[in-house]
């Protein structure tokens, strides 16, 4: 998405302009909804009261929902019956509908409280975004037709995440989970106040509550950490979303919509700079299906790394770790690191490259019961000795680490996936993780 086109410059928030420069009186918030916020009316309801409390602080809703809750998949395996080799421009219209579905039942429950609110499907606003059709990204947001409708009164849009329009005019979708992204681009687009993303957890935990019992909500985080805890596999937020929170400083809150009506603390995504002391770790991620794969024996010349993973790539294999080792008389052995459902794929685009003659290897040995464990933050930036508290961690457990990579807030390895518990919770305790600085 590009700055000048999602229209965040003439949009700054709207608190701060004078009253109805553009169409609407009041600030504006964006409230989102995931599955299980709206997976029955009763809940659908619930979540209306929600919307209901904020338009009587004042504010013009923009209400983003999911569909309810195991809609998606279902679709998703309806169109799978269908055939192996599907069009996706009509798996983007099946799968988006779930969406309809339930901003049309937000909207009207929102109605029967009194409260003026219209439903949007993503071509109606319009969300434009280019032609990738089951992956697309948002190009742009105009928010005139929104903002006029607030000029007359409408108090809630309720608009249908996770979806949008090609230039060719037919409905896309955002990626799995792309209702945070449809959240987090409307508040960029609309200069909103804050981006509350309501979910059935109450805030970003320190690690899996479900490994350990000691995990602690964050109060605050930010963003740069959630985008790594994001694409480590804490599942929380689509790690679109967080991009662009971080790009646009989209004030992020992520809360949980099952507790009480004004227990709404949850976890606030935010700059650094609004941070006043942290831990030096935030948390420790884990994911759970990786893969190792190791070619053994391969030439050690220019352009080989090239050679292994551009056919990877345009197989369509996530590589994630990669590491090149010692070289022997002229060979060596290359591993990488790939989520286990792709390592098929992966042996296939390899063989092909062997026998096509691009590469040459002696074997590829793939090890699938690994996982990887990584802990987060950007208090590692100024403080040394992070890696080697962790490698003695794990290795006070008798834990041994296949592969490990580091950026500058994150360090992960690659373990024996029958550790991956022991793991998280030596590294929790040992980074003392739960209770705050
Ligand atoms: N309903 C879509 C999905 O399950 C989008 C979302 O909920 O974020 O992936
Ligand atoms: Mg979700």
């Amino acid at each position: 998405m590009h700055g000048a086109r999602l229209g965040l410059a003439a949009a700054p928030r709207r608190d701060k302009k004078p009253a109805d420069e553009r169409g609407a009186k009041m600030p504006i918030l964006v409230m989102k909804f995931g599955g299980t916020s709206v997976a029955t009316l009763d809940r659908i309801r619930r979540a209306a009261k929600r919307v209901g409390r904020e338009v009587a602080n004042g504010y013009d809703v923009i209400v983003i929902v999911s569909a309810m809750s195991g809609e998606t998949n279902k679709l998703v395996e309806f169109v799978g019956e269908t055939g192996q080799f599907y069009d996706a421009r009509e798996y983007d219209a099946v799968v988006s509908s779930g969406e309809n579905v339930t901003a049309g039942l937000m909207a009207l429950t929102l109605q029967e409280m009194d409260v003026p609110a219209r439903s949007w499907q993503g071509w109606q606003v319009p969300l434009k975004t280019n032609s990738a059709h089951s992956a697309a990204r948002i190009e742009e947001i105009p928010p005139e037709n929104i903002l006029a409708k607030f000029g007359e009164g409408m108090k809630v849009a309720v608009v249908a995440g996770f979806q949008g329009i090609s230039p060719e005019g037919r409905i896309t979708t955002l990626g799995r989970g792309g209702s945070d992204t449809t959240a987090v681009a409307f508040a960029a687009a609309f200069g909103a106040e804050r981006c509350d993303i309501y979910t059935d957890v109450d805030g970003v935990y320190t690690t899996d509550p479900r490994i350990s019992d000691k995990a602690r909500k964050l109060d605050r985080i930010a963003f740069e950490e959630m985008l790594e805890l994001a694409s480590l596999g804490a599942k929380v937020l689509q790690t679109r979303s967080v991009e662009l929170a971080m790009r646009y400083k989209v004030k992020l809150r992520v809360l949980s919509s099952f507790g009480e009506l004004d227990d709404a603390a949850g976890t606030l995504v935010c700059d650094e700079d609004d941070i006043m002391e942290s831990n030096v770790v935030a948390g420790v991620a884990y994911s759970r299906d990786e893969a190792k794969m190791t070619l053994i024996s391969v030439a050690d010349r220019p352009g080989i790394a090239a050679a292994i993973f551009g056919p990877l790539a345009e197989a369509g294999v996530n590589v994630d770790m990669i590491v090149q080792n010692i070289s022997e008389e002229g060979r060596t052995d290359m591993t990488f690191s790939c989520p286990t459902d792709q390592v098929a794929r992966a042996e296939k685009a390899m063989q092909a490259a062997k026998d096509s003659g691009e590469i040459n290897f002696h074997d590829l040995v793939a090890d699938t019961d690994v996982c990887k464990v990584s802990v987060v933050g950007i208090g590692m930036r100024s403080h040394a000795g992070v890696a080697s508290q962790m490698f003695a961690a794990l290795s006070a457990e008798g834990i041994n680490i296949k592969v490990i990579t580091t950026s500058e807030i994150k360090i992960s390895v690659l373990i024996d996936r029958k550790y991956l518990e022991l793991a998280v919770q030596a590294l929790h305790d040992s980074f003392g993780l739960e209770s705050a600085v």
